[in-house]
């Protein structure tokens, strides 16, 4: 199989620093952390991206990364460094062979600030560059709700391997969505799902652990006869997609079950295992470029999973520009045979405001 190391390396370093994202919701909801400022976020963000390039750049020295993070601010501040040291320095995974993989704990705290430094790629068409989101999803993590570990590879602008790690969604991929399920508290028993794509190969799943990773099994998105008993997903912030927008194409298409909100690829991630049918990510304002760390694991995770997925105007989603998507508006993912027909009613909806 094509990309067989890369696969194996990125879902095993998505679920070490899975581990840490769930330690750092741990200690908040101990209040070790405190809860009032966004620091369980910093230090979940900080921490998860440091494990992660760490294990990209010992396997794949050349490879270039593009995170959300950048560590100059870090640097300043000793005290929430040595903090997030401090929980970086343990995560790791149960399997031995498998941490070793990863190159095992990282050095020191310098190695670790330097691994969040080597997130600034500026992205492009040339070469192999990883994508990363340590924490999607960052107001779903503070509420014990949805968010997602994303990380993707792409050569020469194309995303090749894809993967996401989602702790609070339900380990089985035939459970609909519930309506709760970007509120409810699912760090729990059954719940946490390593979702995977390699171009080509398919997209499968398994669950989420701290062991090694298997083959996981084959998911495909659900096939949709009559779309208006399609099942919806949207962000839940309103100020990142517009739901006002959204409602008006639910009613056009038939659609009468609400949409399901929750922050997170965990949207794309639904979308591949037929539990959700169709997200829409609208803009809500025009001079917003979507960031590609946001949806290039998702997006490869969909499509594999016989999704399509483009912007509001039918186009793909172009990777290969840069750090943010700024040839694209908008997101629309669905499976491949109802595209065309949402694709239709939002360009309807959307002309109407013009
Ligand atoms: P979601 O959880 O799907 O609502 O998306 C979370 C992501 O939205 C974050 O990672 C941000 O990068 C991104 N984001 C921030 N501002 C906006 C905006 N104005 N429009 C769309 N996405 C945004
Ligand atoms: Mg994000």
């Amino acid at each position: 199989m094509a990309f067989e190391k890369e696969l194996k390396v990125a879902q095993l370093a998505v679920a070490r620093a899975s581990i840490l994202t769930k330690l750092v919701f741990a200690e908040k909801a101990k209040g070790t952390i405190s809860k009032e400022d966004k620091s369980p976020v910093t230090i979940g963000d900080y921490g998860a991206q440091a494990l992660i390039i760490a294990a990209i750049k010992h396997n794949f020295p050349q490879d270039e990364v593009v995170g959300e993070e950048e560590a100059s601010s870090l640097r300043e501040q000793q005290d929430l460094s040595s903090k997030i040291w401090n929980l970086v320095k343990d995560a790791k995974l149960s399997d031995a062979e498998s941490d070793k993989l990863l190159g095992g704990p990282i050095k020191s705290e310098d190695d670790m600030l330097t691994a969040i430094d080597a997130g600034n790629s500026a992205g492009g068409a040339k070469g192999r560059i990883w994508a990363l989101d340590p924490i999607d999803g960052t107001k779903g993590f503070l509420r014990g709700g949805q968010y997602a570990v994303c990380l993707a590879l792409m050569v020469d602008g194309d995303v090749k391997v894809g993967v996401l790690g989602c702790p609070n969604l339900p380990i089985d991929d035939s459970e609909p969505l519930k309506e709760d399920m970007g509120t409810a508290a699912n760090d729990k028993e059954g719940y946490g799902v390593l979702f995977s794509a390699v171009q080509g190969e398919g997209a499968r799943s398994q669950a989420l652990t701290r062991g090694a990773v298997s083959e996981g099994h084959p998911i495909s998105v659900k096939k949709i006869t009559d779309v208006a008993q399609a099942v919806m997903c949207e962000s839940v912030e309103a100020g990142h997609s517009s739901k006002g927008d959204n409602a008006e194409i639910a009613q056009k298409l038939g659609v009468t079950g609400k949409p399901v909100q929750m922050d997170s690829q965990a949207k794309y991630g639904s979308v591949a295992r037929g539990a959700g049918d169709i997200y829409l990510r609208l803009p809500v304002r025009k001079d917003y470029q979507e960031k590609i760390w946001d949806h290039a694991a998702g997006d490869l995770i969909v499509r594999e999973a016989g999704g399509q997925v483009t912007d509001i105007h039918g186009n793909r989603l172009n990777f290969s520009i840069g750090r943010t998507l700024r040839d694209n508006k908008g997101v629309i993912a669905t499976p491949a045979n109802i595209h065309a027909q949402v694709l239709k009613a939002v360009g309807e909806v959307l002309q109407a405001k013009m």
